[in-house]
């Protein structure tokens, strides 16, 4: 079954990347960064049920590639707050939730053009706050306006007939029902398209939302929600609260009014929430939903039958790209003996020639990682690489102030050692030869994550296998292992990288949903 078209909109389409090789986009870019840094450092406030809450304590967040300079000032919720907030979602649901469906799906596709109307701006936010380079916070956005047309055209699907068969004497027929208010927890690195993705699923489907952005993200995050406001989202169905997650999100996860979390993190969090909302506090009337997508140590597989100058690139913007920050960021480059030699020095030629500094200069491919404790981290991965394997290019901090690290490449590692299992979450690539195609599948496939791979193989033998035995959520074959589109490469992952919610894909509005079967025994007349 296709996905709703809708009548004036049409079929869905991505949404085209801006070129900035064009000078007008380039010149838009920059006037847009020149306008955003003039409103850096001001103070937001919690929104709830609309009203502006300012609390004792703070919280800044602050540009990775300038750490002194401060993006926003926003205010640390506390458990009580959390309370309200759920408390005032959950009111709102009776009302939201009867909204008709088509209403709903309007405000996405008024989200949508906000998004593109604002684009450049929203851009310079990423590029300001996460260190995303120009290129990267360009295909973010897109992302977001791709959930928000896609999601509104699955809901017009949703909210129409649903092939029940009929028995005789009776009217049969399903209904799709939101399920009530939840916690959308996004993480910081997808900054646009994740938190609107989570946010316009549920509100889409008639749910309403206490959005609780990442301690790194908060001042992208507001201007999502003022897109959503202004889009038509009431603000009794949408909550702003920033607060840290330990404390003020574990009460917005345990209250017995909350009745799903839709989450997009790490392991460790990932499974702390689905252990907290698996406990049922007094007066909980449900089994709380989670949809919980996580972590990835994601491999290319790089097979002697492959054209080792397209995998060789396909390895480098995969593990690079963003800082190698991405979930579906190659970490493992799985490489065959026979060309195991020439894909390393051409590998790290080709990583020599990547550029690392400020993400507001498009000069550079890596910008930042995205603050000190992550720099400080992949700084320890990249000793206990020293040991695991050979450093045959970077593992120094680049040239800067900002939290910028060189891209790093680590040969030799062995498929057990902590650098082939742990997500590392920054552009530290390990390689590992392989003996041959069988070895390097249980490599593979030997981690306890499952989310993205690919496999660079002429033989279309090899290829049919891996479709079948290589074991993650998106697999791509002769290209990058990142970049996966709405509503083209539905994405999830398997094992611990998640639930496999299948994000941009035709199962996902079910996850904020339950259904409603209705028989009714016709009267004789
Ligand atoms: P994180 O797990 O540290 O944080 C994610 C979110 O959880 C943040 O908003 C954070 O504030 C919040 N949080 C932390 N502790 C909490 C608690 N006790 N209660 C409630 N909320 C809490 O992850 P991150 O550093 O923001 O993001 C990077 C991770 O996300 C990586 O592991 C990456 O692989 C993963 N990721 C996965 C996908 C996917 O689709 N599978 C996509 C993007 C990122």
């Amino acid at each position: 079954m296709g996905t709703a078209t809708h009548p004036k909109r049409g079929e869905f389409r991505n949404e085209p990347l801006t070129d900035f090789s064009k000078a007008e986009n380039r010149k838009a870019q920059q006037q847009a960064l020149d306008k955003v840094k003039a409103e850096l450092g001001r103070e937001y406030p919690l929104l709830i049920d609309g009203e502006e809450i300012h609390t004792a304590e703070k919280t800044k967040s602050t540009n990775p590639s300038h750490p002194e300079q401060v993006v926003g000032v926003f205010q640390k919720a506390t458990p009580e707050l959390a309370v309200r907030a759920i408390e005032s979602a959950h009111r709102a649901f009776d009302t939201w939730k009867r909204v008709a469906a088509e209403k709903r799906a309007e405000c996405l596709f008024r989200a949508a053009d906000i998004f593109r109307k604002r684009r450049f701006e929203l851009n310079a936010w990423m590029i300001y706050e996460v260190g995303k380079t120009w290129p990267e916070a360009d295909a973010d956005i897109a992302e977001a306006i791709d959930f928000c047309e896609y999601y509104g055209r699955e809901m017009l699907r949703l909210a129409g007939p649903q092939p029940v068969l009929q028995a005789p004497g009776e009217k049969n027929y399903l209904l799709y029902i939101p399920l009530g208010a939840g916690v959308v927890i996004p993480p910081w690195n997808f900054p646009s398209a994740i938190p609107t993705g989570m946010v316009g699923a549920a509100l889409v489907t008639g749910n309403t939302v206490v959005l609780k952005p990442s301690s790194d993200a908060m001042a992208i995050a507001w201007q999502l929600v003022e897109a959503m406001y202004e889009a038509g989202i009431p603000k009794h169905a949408l909550h702003f609260f920033t607060g840290p997650g330990s404390t003020a999100g574990d009460a917005l996860i345990a209250n017995p009014k909350t009745r799903f979390i839709a989450f997009t993190g790490s392991k460790e969090v990932g499974l702390h929430i689905s252990e907290l909302a698996g406990k049922a506090p007094k007066g909980q009337i449900w089994i709380k939903r989670t949809v919980l997508e996580m972590g990835g140590k994601d491999a290319i597989v790089v097979d002697e039958e492959a054209d080792v100058d397209a995998a060789v690139e396909g390895v480098a913007v995969s593990a690079f790209g963003y800082q190698g920050q991405k979930c579906s960021a190659c970490s493992r480059a799985i490489v065959s003996e026979k060309v195991y030699k020439e894909f390393v020095d051409k590998l790290t030629k080709r990583v020599q020639t990547i550029k690392v500094g400020p993400s507001e200069d498009p000069a550079n491919y890596m910008g930042p990682v995205v603050n000190a404790n992550a720099l400080k981290s992949m700084l320890e991965y990249v000793e206990v690489g020293k040991k695991e394997g050979k450093v045959v290019t970077g593992g120094k901090r680049a040239a800067g102030d900002g939290y910028f690290l060189e891209p790093t490449v680590i040969a030799d590692v062995k498929p057990n050692a902590r650098l082939a299992q742990e997500e590392i979450f920054g552009p530290v690539l390990a390689v590992i030869p392989a003996k041959d195609f069988d070895d390097a599948l249980k490599i593979a496939n030997g981690t306890e994550f499952g989310l993205t791979g690919a496999l660079y193989s002429k033989n279309p033998k090899k290829i049919a296998r891996a479709a079948e035995e290589f074991h993650v959520g998106n697999l791509y074959f002769n290209r990058k292992c990142t970049g996966a589109l709405v509503g083209v490469q539905p994405f999830g992952g398997f094992n611990m990288s998640g639930t496999d919610s299948k994000a941009g894909g035709q199962d996902y509005l079910l996850l904020f949903l339950q259904g409603k079967s209705v028989s009714e025994k016709l009267q004789k007349h």
